[in-house]
């Protein structure tokens, strides 16, 4: 099972995904991760039928619900397939976190780790910033024209 790196976008924790280049969201504490993109069927929805009444009136209606079988045999062959992936954060990630959750502006709460396969997907940014950084930036970025 291929490693994909964590990065934070605007708030989201998010990964690349390395068959197709979807960005992919993910989640601190939440350590593996399948592509919605290559994997659709993860998602899969049904239509349930439903009876409801209003005002009198009695009908029936087609809901959207999760189809969970088809979402388990999608996830069951993203892993025979070798695609779903380990989240790798930062070691220092919740350091990280607490600064940028302290950041109000949505334009300074980023994180990208020093790794091509991210530096090809968001060019311009500072990549493998240390908390020094981060917080020097969160401090001084009012005065950005
Ligand atoms: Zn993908």
């Amino acid at each position: 099972m291929a490693n994909v790196y964590a990065f934070c976008n605007g708030g989201d924790w998010g990964v690349i995904c390395p068959r197709c280049g979807n960005a992919v969201k993910s989640r601190i504490g939440i350590n593996k991760v399948i592509c919605i993109v290559c994997w659709p069927g993860i998602m899969a929805t049904a239509l349930q039928e439903v009876t409801t009444v209003t005002n009198g009136i009695t009908q029936k209606i087609l809901r959207p619900v999760p189809d969970l079988a088809a979402r388990q045999e999608a996830t069951i062959a993203a892993r025979q397939a070798q695609e779903e992936y380990n989240v790798m954060f930062p070691p220092n990630v919740q350091a990280i976190a607490d600064i940028i959750n302290a950041e109000p502006d949505i334009n300074w709460k980023n994180w990208y780790p020093d790794r091509d396969e991210v530096k090809a997907k968001t060019k311009g940014n500072a990549y493998g910033q240390s908390l020094a950084d981060m917080q020097h930036e969160h401090d001084h970025h009012g005065a950005r024209p």
